[in-house]
């Protein structure tokens, strides 16, 4: 089968398509027919080299197909079911995995950074890694939404616990993980606030049903924050040292800032007296549980989210698709077909 591996961490040029064998699936696993693979920033970060990675490596976290082949013991799924991918990986024994906190495994891992990947042919899971593919979607749109969508639910739903009513800031609303933090958090009723870098970009959050639109590279966005509503609830964050100081500025009382990316840099900080006098929280996030999966996927199917795709690569042309998505100007995923 053709797979996408890097031998080496480098430039798009480490990336090689190489002839490798079918997996045959093993007792309890299934072996899936890809059909799509979405493309996630942790691709690029796994190529240019993250500590742990074993390679060779199939990139790749997201993805969806076929079942072409079932093990032994295998009772959720049979050949032809239409599936997607749950990009955690997790030991399911362990105590936190029995209290559903899967990302929270001493042995969580991600495909495409701590096994192979969803970037190429065919791939063998165990079953309790893969869900049915929502009615009505296609391969592309399946493929699009469970790493982005498990992550978003996670930080919103489970950590910073959002509530109707409350006024959500989502900064860079057109990427993979904030188109979904947008209709995750007007599906529970939130009032949101969506930043976004360009024209187009802004158009795009707001047709994903966003209250108030900001270019947070022209707009004074705690200006336009205090104008429009005074101070928000949630603060959902990716971004780091560019952003953290306004996310600070804006946050009401009993406000939560939720974090799950460090992209302009690692170092924030704090100015404590404001912490403890508003009565704030900062959280952490990393992932999602299974749960979060399972919830996304149900607001996938009643149409509460939508998974945007904005275009489509070959498998074949993956350097290109690696190019496109470093240069950042799309609006919600890229995605591979297979
Ligand atoms: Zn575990």
């Amino acid at each position: 089968m053709k797979a996408a591996r890097i031998h080496s961490h480098g430039d798009r040029d480490v990336i090689k398509i190489d002839n490798i064998p079918i997996p045959e699936p093993q007792p309890g696993q299934v072996c899936i027919n890809l059909k799509a693979a979405a493309m996630n920033h942790l691709d690029i970060w796994v190529r240019k080299g993250i500590v742990g990675v074993q390679l060779p490596m199939i990139l790749g976290s997201d993805g969806s197909g076929v079942v072409i082949k079932t093990g032994d013991g295998v009772n959720r799924f049979s050949e032809g079911d239409e599936v997607v991918i749950q990009p955690l990986v997790y030991c399911g024994k362990c105590r936190q995995c029995m209290a559903g906190k899967e990302n929270y495994c001493d042995k969580m891992g991600i495909l495409g950074e701590s096994v192979d990947g969803t970037n190429c042919e065919y791939i063998v899971l165990d079953e309790r890694f893969v869900e049915p593919k929502p009615a009505g979607l296609s391969f592309e749109e399946a493929a699009a939404f469970p790493l982005a969508g498990q992550t978003a639910y996670q930080m919103l739903v489970k950590r910073a616990r959002i509530q109707p009513g409350e006024t959500i800031l989502v900064w860079g609303a057109s990427s993979g993980v904030g188109h979904m933090a947008v209709q995750i958090a007007k599906a529970v009723g939130c009032k949101v606030i969506a930043t976004a870098g360009s024209k187009e970009k802004c158009q795009f959050a707001k047709e994903l049903g966003a209250d108030l639109v900001l270019d947070h590279y022209k707009d004074d966005v705690a200006d336009k924050i205090k104008d429009f509503c005074g101070r928000v609830d949630v603060v959902f964050e990716h971004v780091g040292p560019k952003t953290w100081d306004t996310s600070m500025r804006v946050l009401n009382k009993g406000g939560r800032v939720v974090t799950c990316g460090a992209t302009t840099g690692a170092a924030v900080s704090i100015d404590l007296r404001h912490l403890f006098s508003k009565q704030q929280t900062v959280l952490g996030s990393t992932m999602g549980d299974a749960d979060s999966l399972t919830q996304i996927i149900k607001m996938v199917e009643k149409g509460q989210v939508i998974p945007k795709v904005d275009r489509i690569f070959s498998l074949e042309d993956i350097r290109s698709a690696h190019e496109y998505l470093e240069r950042s100007n799309q609006c919600g995923k890229v995605v591979l077909e297979i």
